[in-house]
Parts: C-alpha cells; structure tokens; sequence
C-alpha cells in the first residue's frame, strides 16, 4: 500500500487511473479503524474495483465541539496494517491546509434532512461532512464510494448530495457492524473503560425490545445514558446518547421483534 500525503500526487495519480478508465472504490475514513470500516473495504473488492483507495483524515469541520476532535481517537500505525491486510492500494492522508485552501470559506450545505437528528445536535456537523467528502471525490474520481450505514443520515446526505451536484461516482450504503455484544462499532469506542463499553451495548438491546419510544427513553436514561435524540423516522429508529463524555449513535430498524432487515 502506498501512503501519500500531497494533493497533487493524489490527485495526478488518480486522474491518470481515471483516464485509463479503471475503477476506483473509494473508502473515506477519520482513521482509529476498526472492523466497520474494513468493511467497506471488503465491499470495494466484493465490487470488483480494480483500485482500492482509502483515505484518513481527521476533518475539523465536522466537529462543532473542540473537545471531541483533540480527544478524537488516533492509531495510525495500527490503522495502516490494517487497510495493508485489506488490500488497500493508495492510503491518502492530507493535511489540513491542503485540503483546505481557502480555510472553509467554501461549503456545502443541505437545507433539510442535514437539519434534523445529528444535524440538530451538532449545528454544521454535516456541511462540514458534505464539504468534505466533495473535496474527496473531486480529487480521486472514483466509480464507486463506500459509506456505513451506522452513519445512515451521512450516508443518504451524501448520496442526495451526489445526485444533485451530477458527481460520477455510485454512492454505495454498507449494513452496520456490530459487537457481538450489539454494541454499534465506532471509533469512539476506544474512549470507553471497559465497564462503560459494557453498558454501551445496552443502546441496541434497548431499542430492539421497547414497545415505544416513552420506554426506550426511559430506559436508556435508566442505564446511564444521557440522551441527546431519539427518534422514528420511515420506521426506523435513529439514537444519539451520552455515555459520560462519549457520544454514541445507532440506528435500528422499527418493530426488529418482527423480523425487520438491518
Ligand atoms: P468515520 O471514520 O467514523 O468517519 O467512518 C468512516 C466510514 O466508515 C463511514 O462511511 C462510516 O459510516 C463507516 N463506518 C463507521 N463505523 C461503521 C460500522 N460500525 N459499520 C459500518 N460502517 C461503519
């Protein structure tokens, strides 16, 4: 796996790739990796992609909150054996003020569905996220970009986004991984003790097995969460709770006691 951190290599290396016409499947991630992530790996060769790229970078304009990106998870070394064991063939890291040369004066903004749920919590979270991940495609042209579905509002946000703004690239939604114990993978896991990861899979027990909404609030709240959002949106159910500092989300389909698809 080759590691690249200027632009310009990035972007002559792939514009080349492009004009051979090969395919690209494009994994973007804030790194701290876990098995979700390598996920989306897996489905890039499940697709056939001829090129795999990943990319790390801990975006700042994503977090309205200092404190979550300096305490944001780091494990680069561990990071890069893994997209190496997966397969990955270009790792691009960029740094900040390359990525963003005119320091955010340019975003993106989407005016509805970015409003609600993590919207709402985090005012901005997703025209940094939106701008980002334009940033990204601009500069890879992949046929294919690979997103989790634990991240579902990011996800259908960055399809729509895709859509509108005519970008070649097939958008494809990845099923959420979990523990075994439930508990959604995230990299902010490896902020919990090991006594909070523990309560932590109470999040997607809980909402499996509530009759309604009431209960599961009430239950959560029980556990020791704080809850940030909890709401049904399409018969699904979409969760952000507190576990002491950490801020953890899920999503989980309405009424699972009838069997409903992940
Ligand atoms: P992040 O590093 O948190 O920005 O996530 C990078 C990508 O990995 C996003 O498309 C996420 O939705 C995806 N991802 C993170 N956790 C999971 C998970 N548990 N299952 C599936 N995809 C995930």
């Amino acid at each position: 796996m080759q590691i690249i951190h200027s632009i310009t290599q990035w972007q002559t290396l792939f514009h080349n790739l492009y004009l051979q016409q090969k395919s690209v499947g494009l994994v973007a991630t804030m790194g701290a990796l876990h098995l979700g992530h390598i996920s989306l790996v897996e489905a890039s060769k499940e697709h056939d992609d001829e090129i795999t790229a990943a990319t790390i970078f801990v975006n700042p304009t994503q977090f309205n909150n200092p404190e979550d990106l300096e305490k944001y998870p780091s494990t680069w070394d561990a990071d890069i054996k893994m997209l190496e064991e997966a397969g990955v063939d270009y790792l691009f890291a960029p740094n900040y003020e390359d990525l963003y040369p005119d320091n955010y004066r340019y975003k993106l903004t989407e005016l509805e569905f970015s409003q609600d749920l993590c919207g709402t919590a985090r005012p901005g979270h997703f025209d940094g996220v939106l701008t980002v991940v334009m940033k990204l495609l601009q500069l890879t042209k992949p046929r294919r970009a690979y997103f989790g579905k634990k991240d579902l509002q990011q996800y259908q946000l960055v399809r729509d986004m895709a859509q509108s703004f005519f970008i070649d690239t097939e958008i494809v939604g990845c099923p959420l991984i979990r523990e075994t114990s439930g508990l959604a993978m995230s990299s902010r896991n490896k902020r919990l003790s090991r006594a909070q990861r523990h309560s932590a899979a109470n999040v997607y027990a809980t909402i499996k097995q509530a009759v309604d909404i009431e209960q599961m609030h009430e239950q959560l709240v029980g556990h020791g969460f704080t809850v940030d959002y909890l709401k049904e949106i399409d018969g699904r159910i979409f969760v952000a709770v507190f576990l002491g500092e950490v801020r953890l989300i899920d999503n989980v389909p309405w009424a699972l006691q009838a069997n409903t698809k992940e």
